[in-house]
């Protein structure tokens, strides 16, 4: 993984590769509500992680969410074979357009993210672009939600420490980078 740029000090670190391989403490799932795999991100994370990660996300609908994960909501397991210890799977909204409250449903998955990530004392969480592939979101105004909910948290909060935006091509950076000014 490659680090593009350092913003919040250094706690906020915009990079480039793919996110299964964080070497840090926790990733983030851009999952959906049904948390039993998709395509994407969702499924390289599947992949990588092994079975074992599908069998938690199993025991997690059949226990604590029957009705699935709501849309803006975090749920944490296990990371099977991951080289970090946890995994965070959050729902982002699918993009309809903007007027369908996905901006709102955007921030509160960040910010659920990052809630569970400190109540659980996670010092270091990678996040992807959350919404951006298949989902639809726009990746400017995505980037904007993502920088603002992470900068706020970061300088209310300890932890996380250190917080990843990860992108899988550098093109994906440069427009995250373009969108908030580089800061
Ligand atoms: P969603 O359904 O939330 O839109 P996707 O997985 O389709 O989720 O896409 C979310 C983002 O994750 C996209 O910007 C995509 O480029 C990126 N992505 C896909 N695979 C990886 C990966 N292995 N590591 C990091 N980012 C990834």
């Amino acid at each position: 993984m490659e680090t593009i740029l350092e913003l919040e000090g250094g706690r906020l670190v915009i990079a480039v590769g793919d996110i299964t391989s964080f070497d840090g403490i926790a990733i983030v799932n851009a999952a959906n509500s049904g948390l039993l795999g998709g395509g994407g991100v969702d499924g390289a994370i599947h992949r990588a992680a092994g079975p074992a990660l599908l069998e938690e996300c199993r025991a997690v609908r059949s226990t604590q969410l029957p009705e699935g994960l709501p849309k803006g909501q975090a749920v944490a397991t296990g990371a099977g074979k991951l080289r970090c210890g946890r995994v965070i799977h959050t729902a982002g909204p699918v993009w309809h357009g903007g007027h369908s409250g996905e901006p709102g449903e955007l921030a509160s998955c960040y910010r659920a993210c990052l809630e569970l990530a400190r109540a659980e004392g996670i010092a270091s969480i990678a996040f992807p672009a959350i919404s951006t592939g298949a989902f639809g979101y726009p990746r400017s105004a995505a980037a904007l939600i993502a920088r603002e909910q992470a900068g706020a948290f970061l300088r209310a909060n300890e932890l996380p420490a250190r917080v990843v935006f990860v992108f899988f091509s550098r093109v994906d950076a440069a427009a995250f980078i373009d969108a908030t000014g580089g800061r």
